[in-house]
């Protein structure tokens, strides 16, 4: 299979099309990147990597950060954390605050925002303040031995925490039911350093290799079947059945416009193209996504090549 070559095809295909999403407006720094870019990078389980369009571009990661804090949560602090986040999809918005009343507190996963403040508070509870933000960044580090240097971007994160009323607003709220711990302020600033790293697609599908499993030489965390579950189920919001249905892969999206897509001891992907769709995940990212598991065979539901 030349996966080079469908890379390259979809890059193409993907240039010639003028209904790119919308940018996020309330992360007034999203709003300044050009809609055009397009980029793409495939790494298979022998190492091989294969890349396409923008791909060396570094872009905001934004909410696939949520896949290494939980990774990060799962390693250090084990199956303690169900007791704070469940696993279920929400079916509501990244940012919705409707089911913390019924539900006390409780958010449904660790993908919505709500669930991820609760990560980022176990962290902080863990490692405390500066321990929890050098713990996340070695944490992306350790996951690709060719992965330059990496850091949080301190004024996309600043804009965010000043900006981000309604993650203040769920963070508080989970507090009057004891599932935060640590002063709501020091939390959003975790959680809003962990969304505001940038990688290139390159570098982020490098970092998605230990998720892959298998056929990697890395030992496999016994927690990866559990992530990789919950990115099928709950990673793209209340869009996570379509693109399960679309794409057929374990993926996570964040409003920078990058999708993480794992295919089970074969691949990992990353795609970015900033304009969104209705429900915050790349418009164009997801629709490269379902042409690359066309072309491939590599949705979990369908029998994989070889
Ligand atoms: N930092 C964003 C927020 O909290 C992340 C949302 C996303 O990427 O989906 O609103």
């Amino acid at each position: 299979m030349d996966i080079a070559a469908i890379l390259g095809a979809i890059v193409n295909e993907m240039r010639g099309i003028a209904d790119r999403g919308m940018l996020p407006g309330y992360i007034p720094p999203l709003t300044q990147v050009d809609p055009q870019r397009f980029g793409m990078a495939v790494t298979m389980a022998d190492g091989r990597m294969h890349v396409a369009g923008d791909a060396d571009e570094a872009f905001s990661i934004q909410s696939i950060s949520k896949v290494y804090a939980l990774m990060l949560a799962l390693e250090t602090c084990g199956d303690p954390i169900w007791q704070r986040v469940r696993q279920e999809p929400s079916g509501t918005a990244f940012n919705s605050i409707v089911q913390l009343e019924s539900e006390h507190g409780i958010p449904r996963n660790p993908f919505i925002n709500a669930g991820a403040l609760v990560i980022a508070d176990i962290l902080l509870t863990r490692f405390g303040a500066e321990g929890a933000r050098a713990r996340f960044l070695q944490f992306i580090r350790d996951r690709d031995d060719a992965l330059p240097p990496i850091a949080f971007d301190e004024d996309m994160a600043r804009v965010e925490y000043e900006s981000g009323f309604r993650n203040a607003a769920l963070a508080n709220y989970m507090r009057t039911f004891g599932n935060i711990e640590n002063p709501v302020d020091a939390v959003l600033k975790q959680y809003f350093l962990q969304c505001s790293v940038t990688m290139s697609c390159r570098q982020l599908a490098g970092t998605g290799r230990g998720l892959m499993r298998g056929r990697t030489a890395e030992p496999a965390s016994r927690h990866v079947p559990t992530v990789l579950a919950l990115m099928m189920m709950c990673g793209h919001y209340d869009g996570s059945g379509a693109f399960a249905v679309r794409v057929g892969l374990p993926g996570k999206s964040g409003v920078g416009g990058g999708i993480l897509a794992i295919v089970p001891g074969i691949a990992s992907i990353a795609v970015w193209s900033p304009g969104l769709n209705a429900q915050g995940n790349s418009l164009l990212g997801t629709l490269a996504l379902e042409k690359l598991v066309r072309a491939t065979g590599w949705s979990v539901f369908t029998p994989h090549c070889p």
